[in-house]
């Protein structure tokens, strides 16, 4: 019977973000980890790999496709209200132990992740979004930069049906691959981890290009926010978040910025829930470094304003929120305070198309047809 690794070393492609080097090695660009690889080896993620002197990518497959509000990826300036159709592969370039995808994120390196591929096309992608009334196409769950070949296939067909597009992402990029993105990807959601390079290196990565990405990200003009999973002992430290806002200040202050309440997952059983409390002082400090728009989030209720939209300037309320649902919207149609004329950062739609808490719509169920899966039915 087929294993989890054979089947999806079916399911690839020659990828784009390669260069050939000596003696049959290839250099990948798709992630900071910039892996040089020997013919017949796999690179760090475990899902790009050199065959004869050429790079493979997977191809041709989702681990996972939900339809949920842009707000859980989360995107609070992009939007509001509307659906984010969201899909993954498989694999991610670091092994974070608290990982909430680590069904898909981990699936070749951990044998206790066990998702099942379905096979899907651009088109059928596409297709299904339309038809569930979403207003993004969002590659999240695994980490999308790996496989950024796939992505971008699926967003040019996802660009000529007239949906935004978005990477849910850790941000471990090159100027390569921001490069090769940026013509197809409206929306960045950068998971930034902590700002403690020895705390990166934990989790199998370094804090530089991340920093390095997050700065060209805002350059090259996608629409960027951050979010920091707040976890008691690992990221939580006043100095810590001081200087993590400070650099999110010196790329602008318009960045928002979501503090989230970390829950125990995976193999991070340790730590306490984050509180309220904690997720409140994270937000002040954040805002005193010079932050205009900071978030907490994953504790719908329990955090006073901090899941609102104010105006910076007058104080206005322009988007009231509970936990991932728009309660109420008063943007004006080019994404200005309706009170002092401010402009607000954002991608707006000119009309509210979202859904609000009074009069919610959820998406209609999905056709089996566009997506089935091409595992054996036992082995992994
Ligand atoms: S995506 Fe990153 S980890 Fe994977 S092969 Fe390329 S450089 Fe290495």
């Amino acid at each position: 019977m087929a294993t989890l690794k054979e089947v999806l070393d079916r399911n690839i492609r020659e990828g784009e973000l390669y260069e050939k080097l000596d003696r049959g090695f290839v250099r990948c660009f798709a992630c900071g980890h910039c892996c040089r690889i020997p013919s017949g080896q796999v690179g760090v993620c475990k899902v790009r790999f050199n065959e004869g002197g050429k790079l493979f990518v997977p191809w041709g497959y989702v681990g996972g496709v939900q339809c949920d509000p842009i707000e859980k990826k989360p995107f609070a300036h992009a939007f509001p209200g509307g659906l984010a159709y969201s899909f993954g592969m498989m694999g991610c370039d670091l092994h974070c132990s608290y990982c909430q995808n680590w069904v898909t994120s981990q699936a070749l390196r951990d044998p206790s992740a066990i998702a099942a591929p379905l096979r899907a096309t651009p088109e059928g992608l596409v297709r299904e979004a339309m038809r569930l009334g979403a207003r993004a196409i969002v590659s999240t769950y695994n980490e999308p930069l790996i496989t950024s070949e796939w992505a971008v296939a699926v967003f040019k067909e996802a660009r000529a049906a007239g949906l935004a597009t978005g990477f849910v992402s850790n941000g471990n990029g090159t100027p390569q691959v921001l490069e090769y993105l940026c013509p197809w990807v409206d929306l960045y959601k950068v998971d930034l981890k902590s700002f403690d390079d020895r705390h990166y290196r934990q989790l199998g990565g370094r804090l530089e290009p991340i920093l390095d990405s997050i700065r060209m990200i805002h350059r090259l003009g996608f629409w960027l926010e951050i979010v920091t999973l707040t976890i008691q002992g690992f990221n939580d430290s006043d100095d810590e978040l001081t200087r993590l806002a400070d650099f999110l200040v010196s790329v602008s202050p318009d960045i928002p910025w979501h503090v989230t309440a970390f829950h125990k997952d995976y193999k991070m059983t340790d730590p306490a829930d984050t509180s309220a409390e904690t997720l409140v002082r994270a937000a002040e400090i954040g805002k005193r470094a010079g932050l205009r728009y900071v978030y907490a989030g994953n504790l719908p209720g329990q955090v006073g304003d901090l899941e609102n939209t104010r105006c910076p300037n007058c104080h206005e309320l322009l988007i009231e929120r509970y936990g991932y649902l728009v309660a109420s919207y008063h943007l004006t149609a080019s994404g200005c305070c309706p009170s002092c004329g401010t402009s607000i950062p954002g991608r707006w739609d000119p009309v509210f198309q979202g859904q609000m808490i009074s009069r919610p719509f959820v998406p209609r169920s999905r056709s089996r047809s566009e997506l089935y899966s091409i595992m054996p039915s036992s082995g992994r």
